[in-house]
Order: structure tokens, then C-alpha cells, then sequence
């Protein structure tokens, strides 16, 4: 009889905590929002994000607070002799977290650690090219978001990214971009979205612009975002995210409704603010 009671009990208890993890979870969220942002961070995503000192006083508070949260949940590990320092940390978190403004906000859940190395990176692929034999390459990479767990950055590229703004080419909007599409379990191009007939109308939108990109690219024409999102669904998500945040003129004024499809996703108009 007693071993029945403690048996219950710590099956009570078990259901309890599983139950209560995900209000602890946003009660921990909460507090980490409106915690103190030190000074210097603020002066160093003045410094390093052009777009934060556009943002009404509103909007730059919230992504204080995400990035709040954002630094107590994720890993950063420096890679090839990099030491990871407050300016690496806060120049990715902050833009990370420009893509969660005004959404609920989850915070990449399946993202656990972010590997910075100073520069580009080598990484050795396999390819099978028969039943026994299996070509090997070696691939320079500035950045890849890697489907469970892990994103690879390089710092090089963070920097030239952060000081070109307006060119359409970010790696962290585009890497952090993969986490939101993948986070259904998928990589296809279709992040999760708040209502059933939200699917219908991206898959109208996002097929017909993906296949004009890659008519037009195949037809040499130039495009207003980058070719790389000619490679498949998810590679055309992860641009048109970077175009929509830094070339949002040129989006809405050539492809209308593919921006305000972007537009009604992120809960966010950069034309407003950036
Ligand atoms: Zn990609």
C-alpha cells in the first residue's frame, strides 16, 4: 500500500512539472523582458545595428527584452581560436531577435547553441556518387543553420553584413530565418503561421514568386532579390527575409504582395521603422 502512495506521488509530481514547465517558462520569460539592459549593450547595437536607432522607444524596449531572454537560452561558443565577447553576443541576438518583434515570440526553440568563427570556415562534405564510392569536397562556408540544434556563424561576415545594411545580404537574417521555417519540423519554405487559411494564401504567393525568380534568373534578368533564393523553397523564404528587412522599398514596389505576405508574418513593417 505504501509503495502505491509513493508510486503516485512521484507520478503526480512528474505530470506536475511537465505540466507546469511551460508556465514556468514564460513566468522566467517575463522577468528576463524587463530586466535592467545595461547601457553599454544599448551603445553597442547603437553602434553595430543601424536600423536599432530608428526604432520608435516602444519597439527598441521590446527587443531589449527579447534579447534578454535570447542571451539566457542560448549558447555561444567561439570557434577557431574566437573569443565570444558582449559586441558578438548582442550584434547577433539583436538581430535574431528584429525578427520576433511584435510576434509571440518562441524564441527558436530547437536552436540550443550559435558557433562563431572568425571568419569563413571549411567544412568537408561527402557526396555518394555510387554504391561504393563516395566523393569528398571540402566547402567554404560563411554560415549555415543547421537543422536541429546548432547555427554557424562567421564574425567576418556578421561585420560586413551589419555595415552594408540596404545591400540584401544578411547572414544572420537569413540563418535565423531557416530556425522560424524549420521550427514545424520541416524546411520548405513555410514557417508555422497563425491561422489555417494563412497557409493558403503563402503557397499562393510564395510558389508563384519563387518560380518567377528562378524564370527570371534562368533568363539572366537582375532581380531584386538575390539569385541563391532560386535554390529551392527554403533557400527563397530565408532571401526574400533578408530583402524584406533590408531592401523593403524595392520588395513592396516590385513584388507587392510577396512583402505584404512578409509583412503580415513578421507583424512588421520595415518601411516604418527601418
Ligand atoms: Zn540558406
Amino acid at each position: 500500500m505504501l509503495n502505491a502512495i509513493i508510486v503516485f506521488l512521484i507520478v503526480a509530481i512528474v505530470v506536475a512539472l511537465i505540466w507546469l514547465r511551460p508556465i514556468l517558462r514564460e513566468i522566467r520569460r517575463d522577468r528576463l523582458k524587463n530586466k535592467f539592459f545595461p547601457l553599454h549593450w544599448r551603445a553597442i547595437i547603437e553602434q553595430n545595428i543601424p536600423c536599432y536607432q530608428t526604432l520608435p522607444r516602444s519597439l527598441q524596449q521590446q527587443l531589449h527584452g527579447h534579447i534578454n531572454v535570447f542571451l539566457a537560452e542560448k549558447q555561444f561558443l567561439g570557434c577557431g581560436g574566437l573569443q565570444i565577447t558582449d559586441e558578438i553576443k548582442l550584434t547577433i541576438a539583436a538581430q535574431a531577435c528584429l525578427l520576433l518583434l511584435n510576434q509571440k515570440g518562441n524564441y527558436y526553440p530547437k536552436l540550443k547553441s550559435i558557433l562563431v568563427y572568425p571568419g569563413a570556415y571549411i567544412v568537408k562534405t561527402t557526396t555518394p556518387i555510387s554504391d561504393y564510392l563516395v566523393e569528398e569536397k571540402q566547402e567554404i562556408r560563411l554560415g549555415e543553420s543547421w537543422y536541429r540544434d546548432r547555427i554557424v556563424l562567421s564574425w567576418e561576415q556578421i561585420k560586413y553584413d551589419t555595415k552594408n545594411w540596404q545591400d540584401g545580404h544578411n547572414v544572420i537574417l537569413h540563418e535565423f530565418a531557416h530556425q522560424l521555417d524549420g521550427e514545424d519540423g520541416s524546411l520548405n519554405g513555410v514557417p508555422l503561421l497563425d491561422r489555417q487559411s494563412d497557409y493558403m494564401t503563402w503557397a499562393r504567393v510564395f510558389e508563384r514568386e519563387y518560380k518567377q525568380l528562378c524564370s527570371d534568373i534562368e533568363l539572366g534578368l537582375r532581380t531584386a532579390i538575390d539569385a541563391y533564393g532560386a535554390t529551392n523553397p527554403a533557400e527563397f523564404f530565408a532571401v526574400a527575409t533578408e530583402t524584406f528587412f533590408e531592401k523593403p522599398q524595392q520588395m513592396k514596389q516590385k513584388h507587392p504582395e510577396l512583402y505584404a505576405e512578409l509583412k503580415h508574418y513578421y507583424k512588421f513593417d520595415p518601411l516604418e521603422w527601418i
